[in-house]
């Protein structure tokens, strides 16, 4: 059974793209509220395009959509998804070319008159972007009936001022089914979940390389209110050795942590250590002062919580060894994070393997942001991502993937879709 050809499907995936940006453009950019206009728009849209390839349309209680490709066995299923809103002003395809990338492939597949080896879900999720309402994977976690408790009753506080559940009831959904777990997706049929998105970093760029398979989702721990206090004093009087200088204290511990970052790097461990917010206090600091408090945040990420546990114990010496040497003391306040999501291996071979017989680049990488597929992965759903290239980074206007890119990631995993069920439940 030689691969179908993907010409028809990569039209099909250009007039979706454009039509989706004609229907949701808000200059600049695109705007596709989660519960609201453009996601709803988004829904429609790519149900209409699917219409074609015979499949079925399904929605959950939390209104997500589902769109089956009958497979050869239909007691499981292979799901290809992502989410369909975005942010305020946003790009056209970060979240969209997944879902299109599995319109497309269905499309493929039933032109050519293929059965895949299990059905075929394209799911559209909803509301990924934490923007909306003040939570993460909305869409999967409800798809996967494992939304926590409470969530569904949390305040929109970014417009609307109404809870999840109003949202859902009222697109006609089912809030109770939501707060009760009602899953349309059971994980213990789904052989694997697929999802395909723009890269929103420059690595694939800088690398020259159309696409990549996601190795795993990174995890975090986060210091947002970290407080180094030292004391204030004059800059001309002040002997050295006398000093408590929360600036030069803080300063030392960035230098002390991207050092560390480094050599972990070199061992070849997964990393990213950030200070986005470091500033002395400006109602207190001065040209002439000794700075007596520093105000730092630190975000640390890696796909091995192995790594995580091993710079935050380093972190930890790092505070008291440099609060003892300059006479200041670290107040690292309330932590947060979320576990890193390792993508399945077989899966991973796959996409590879995949893009080998398709002559495309073989490229493996960890994603830095999250996707649904954290949620997916670590409910036990054997997961995998594609990056594709683009330009500009993500959740802004100019988001640039081209559609040749997007063409070699569907040519791939069209590629994939045609293994035989016994290489999907290999784990
Ligand atoms: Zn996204």
């Amino acid at each position: 059974m030689g691969t179908p050809d993907t010409d028809g499907a990569a039209k099909l995936a250009a007039s979706l793209f454009d039509r989706l940006f004609e229907a949701t453009r808000d200059d600049p950019g695109v705007t596709r509220i989660a519960y609201g206009e453009g996601e709803q728009t988004a829904f429609a849209l790519v149900a209409e395009a699917a219409a074609t390839s015979r499949v079925e349309r399904t929605f959950d209680a939390a209104g997500n959509q589902f769109l089956t490709l009958p497979g050869l066995d239909r007691s499981k299923r292979i799901v290809i998804g992502s989410h369909l809103d975005s942010v305020p002003h946003g790009g056209n395809f970060d979240g969209a070319a997944g879902v299109i990338m599995g319109i497309a492939a269905q499309k493929a597949l039933a032109d050519a008159g293929i059965q895949p080896a299990f059905d075929l879900t394209v799911a559209c999720l909803r509301a990924e972007e934490s923007c909306w309402f003040p939570h993460s994977y909305i869409g999967s976690k409800t798809a996967l009936g494992v939304l926590e408790n409470g969530i569904a009753d949390q305040v929109r506080r970014s417009d609307t001022g109404q809870t999840l559940a109003e949202h859902i009831d009222a697109l006609g959904f089912d809030a109770d089914g939501v707060r009760r777990g009602d899953a349309w997706l059971d994980p213990a049929t789904i052989a694997a979940y697929i999802e395909p998105h723009i890269e929103q970093a420059p690595a694939l760029i800088d690398a020259d390389l159309p696409l990549a398979a996601v190795s795993g989702i990174r995890g975090s721990f986060r210091y947002r209110e970290m407080v180094c206090h030292g004391e204030y004093s004059h800059s001309g009087a002040m002997p050295r050795h006398l000093r408590h200088d929360a600036a030069v204290a803080s300063a030392r511990l960035v230098v002390a942590m991207q050092a560390l970052w480094e050599r972990l790097e070199a061992e070849g461990e997964d990393l990213t250590v950030t200070f986005g917010q470091l500033g002395t206090d400006p109602a207190n600091h001065s040209f002439s002062k000794v700075a007596g408090e520093v105000r730092l945040c630190l975000d640390v990420r890696s796909q091995s919580k192995e790594t995580l546990g091993r710079v935050e114990n380093e972190l930890k010496a790092f505070v008291d060894t440099i609060g003892a040497e300059t006479g200041t003391r670290f107040d690292l306040g309330p932590r947060s994070g979320s576990e890193p999501a390792m993508m399945a291996p077989h899966l991973v071979a796959m996409v590879n393997e995949a893009c080998r017989a398709k002559n495309l680049p073989v490229h493996t990488m960890a994603s830095g942001a999250g996707h649904d597929a954290a949620t997916f992965a670590n409910t036990g759903v054997p997961s995998v991502m594609i990056f594709i290239r683009n330009a500009n980074g993500s959740h802004n206007p100019d988001e640039a993937m081209a559609l040749e890119d997007f063409n070699a990631a569907l040519a791939a995993l069209t590629q994939m879709l045609m293994a035989r069920a016994a290489a999907w439940t290999l784990k």
